[in-house]
């Protein structure tokens, strides 16, 4: 029993607020939560004496007496955020304040199912558990992002296009085993999403986040919340088509974008135009290496490839075409990209941008930004832990 198990709504209120801005003031959370000064100081010294806030250091003020820095207690408990991508997994324990404790990563191949891939995070966890000196009881929330479709409320994956073997599996249930703390899963551009959302402290309302790996999907952030759908399926833009006589691809369609310019596309050109011999440096590491990643397209491009130019030019320009829809229809203030294209470099970004501005609307691009996500690789794990200790707070506050 923890002081975790009798929060009050208002309490559950101010904890999530003082999460969100990492870091405020008793002034700053009054003022948000539209409380009064009074309110807010009573609710605070409450927290503060149930040892769920702590006290840190003092604020810049503007005058007057110098308000103190209200952050969730250290001793809290900690968090487990773990992405699951199609080709890797990557586990960390975080503290409340989502500062990473212990983590780890490696190759991991979705394909092998989830009795494999979870058997794997499940050990890692504990691995990293003891590493800090926690025990399972000490965790308080647990988020992981996955590469496919999910049933949010369930938190399990619905029919996954990268990972078939998983379609109806509980992932939830199968960490219950192991933590009495709630499990969450979502979709890993969600978690994106998520992550800039936090680490924007909530100060963009609504902005996209475009995956580009083995797959591409689309995190949407709307009023300043992680925008789902119907049934959890909103963003699942990688089957957008946007080449009528294009290539099949796996879903069994023609002309996806998913099809024609994620990672397996752009390696599969690659080796084409390595066979076909238009390419010197793609036809070299094709014979050193056996096969072509991404990363060897965007390191021939750097030294400049002329066909490597054009296989990244094509993915840019096909990944602008259908984000220029996206624009229209959404108007985003950002669009930040991510997944491992970040790696690919510049010259991608500005085909998307050029294309991006090429076909939308006026009135939806002129002050529309288009980068990459800053938080690069880490973005999955933040917003694992993100989700970990948001919907564990939303759950003890609606318990009340
Ligand atoms: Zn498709």
């Amino acid at each position: 029993m923890t002081p975790w198990d009798h929060l009050a709504t208002h309490e559950a209120a101010v904890l999530q607020t003082v999460f969100w801005s990492a870091g405020a003031s008793r002034l700053a959370l009054a003022d948000q939560l539209a409380y009064s000064k009074t309110k807010a100081n009573s609710v605070v010294a409450g927290l503060l004496d149930q040892g769920l806030l702590e006290e840190t250091g003092l604020q810049g003020s503007t005058g007057g007496r110098r308000p103190e820095t209200l952050q969730l207690h250290r001793d809290l408990g900690v968090l487990i955020g773990a992405d699951l991508g199609a080709t890797s997994v990557d586990v960390a324990i975080m503290a409340p304040d989502l500062r990473v404790l212990a983590h780890h990563a490696e190759a991991a191949d979705v394909l092998s199912g989830p009795g494999v891939v979870l058997s794997r995070v499940r050990a890692l966890m504990r691995q990293l558990l003891a590493q800090c000196g926690k025990t399972p009881a000490q965790v308080m929330g647990i988020g992981l992002g996955v590469p496919g479709p999910v049933d949010f409320a369930h938190g399990m994956l619905v029919n996954p296009p990268l990972m078939p073997q998983w379609d109806g599996f509980s992932i939830r249930d199968y960490l219950r085993e192991d933590y009495a703390a709630p499990v969450f899963v979502d979709n890993d551009v969600n978690l994106m999403a998520l992550a800039e959302l936090w680490r924007l402290k909530r100060s963009l309302p609504n902005f996209l986040v475009i995956k580009v790996g083995t797959g591409i999907g689309c995190g949407i952030v709307c009023h300043g919340e992680v925008y789902r759908g119907a049934n959890g399926s909103a963003g699942d833009v990688g089957h957008i088509c946007v080449d009528a006589h294009g290539p099949r691809c796996h879903c069994g369609n023609l002309g996806c974008v998913e099809a024609m310019a994620a990672g397996p596309a752009m390696a599969r050109r690659a080796t084409e135009a390595a066979l076909a011999g238009e390419s010197a440096l793609l036809a070299e590491c094709l014979q050193n290496n056996g096969v072509i990643t991404p990363l060897d397209v965007a390191q021939a491009s750097r030294q400049g490839d002329t066909a490597a130019n054009h296989i990244i030019q094509d993915a840019g320009s096909l990944i602008g075409q259908m984000l220029a829809s996206m624009v229209n229809f959404f108007n985003p203030s950002h669009v930040f990209i991510g997944g491992g294209i970040t790696r690919i470099g510049p010259l991608f970004l500005a085909s998307v941008r050029q294309s991006v501005y090429k076909r939308s609307l006026a009135l939806s691009t002129r002050h529309l930004d288009i980068q990459f996500t800053p938080l690069a690789e880490k973005a999955g794990l933040v917003g694992a832990g993100v989700l970990a200790l948001q919907e564990t707070l939303k759950q003890r506050g609606a318990a009340a």
